[in-house]
């Protein structure tokens, strides 16, 4: 079987099993094609809560089908590739949530989405890069315990400086690759172009950056900007998405490390495996567990609006 006919495979098998194939954007190009949705975590979720699908595929890493799933509890979700984590999501447990918040009981705790869920039942408040600003602007309170990205917390705390955020060690190892030489060199070899990043890499890439923004922010300012040249500074399958949907516009990676391997763990193989019933691997959570995520998760929907 060829890429084509094995998307056609899928194509027919997931309308026979009303299987809905939701893909991260840094999901690779043939996965993207057969995908209902593509998008960042976060809106992938929400369009599994809306669809009437049955069964959710998700291509992604594992925090993120645990979400559509704790959001979905009647569904059956699936994992494209049982591997596909995200380390990030591996850097705090819900102990170590626990022991910061007898360290700084004054502090409400803030956790970023890509964490696991039995994490999200001890926070005050999720939120995704998207947003982390409005819903942290909203919050009463002044102190504020940013986990895990500390890039991220620092973004968000520039534009926040009205409160008190603090951060821990960590963040993104493919967000991480990328460094300050990295733009000195790509505005060098591409002056006319706009640097666009996101804020999960380091404060001294994001402040010398033209945008700081998530996945979909950066896909949605490349699309409406005027400028014709754009270094990216994310996970690199973004680069060639955008080149695919703006063919008149040239874009470049910020750096050539920065590359997800467990975003790339997925493959149209996993996918075709999945639908056809070869090889599934279905979400199983504590239905106490997803009863007090959701709760989580449902406020930082609510407080996102
Ligand atoms: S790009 Fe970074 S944050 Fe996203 S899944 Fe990969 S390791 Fe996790």
């Amino acid at each position: 079987m060829n890429i084509k006919e094995m998307q056609e495979e899928i194509l027919r098998l997931k309308k026979e099993k009303d299987i809905l194939i939701l893909a991260h954007a840094y999901q690779s190009q043939d996965i993207l094609e057969i995908a209902d949705y593509t998008g960042d975590s976060f809106g992938l979720s929400l369009q599994a809560q809306k669809a009437p699908n049955k069964n959710v595929l998700m291509c992604g890493v594992r925090f993120m089908a645990d979400t559509v799933k704790v959001l979905s509890p009647e569904k059956h979700v699936y994992l494209a590739n049982r591997n596909a984590g995200c380390p990030m999501a591996q850097q705090m447990t819900k102990e170590d949530v626990q022991m910061l918040k007898e360290k700084y009981p004054e502090y409400a705790v803030v956790a970023y989405i890509n964490t696991t869920t039995e994490l999200k039942t001890v926070v005050d408040n999720i939120v995704t890069s998207s947003s982390a600003v409005h819903i942290l602007k909203n919050m009463p309170e002044k102190d504020i315990l940013f986990i895990p990205d500390p890039n991220l917390g620092s973004w968000v705390a520039k534009q926040c400086p009205e409160k008190n955020i603090k951060t821990f060690q960590g963040g993104c190892p493919s967000h991480l690759r990328i460094t300050k030489k990295d733009v000195e060199k790509a505005r060098a070899q591409h002056p006319e172009a706009e640097i666009l990043v996101h804020p999960e890499c380091r404060k001294e890439v994001t402040e010398l950056a033209d945008y700081a923004g998530s996945t979909t922010g950066i896909m949605k300012y490349a699309q409406e900007s005027s400028a014709k040249e754009f270094v990216i500074g994310t996970e690199n399958s973004i680069v060639q998405h955008l080149q695919f949907a703006c063919p008149d516009k040239k874009f470049y990676p910020l750096s050539i490390e920065c590359v997800c391997h467990n975003m790339k763990a997925t493959t149209l193989v996993d996918v075709y495996n999945m639908v056809s019933g070869k090889d599934q691997e279905e979400i199983i959570l504590d239905p106490a567990l997803m009863d007090s995520a959701r709760h989580a998760i449902e406020r930082m929907i609510e407080s996102g609006k």
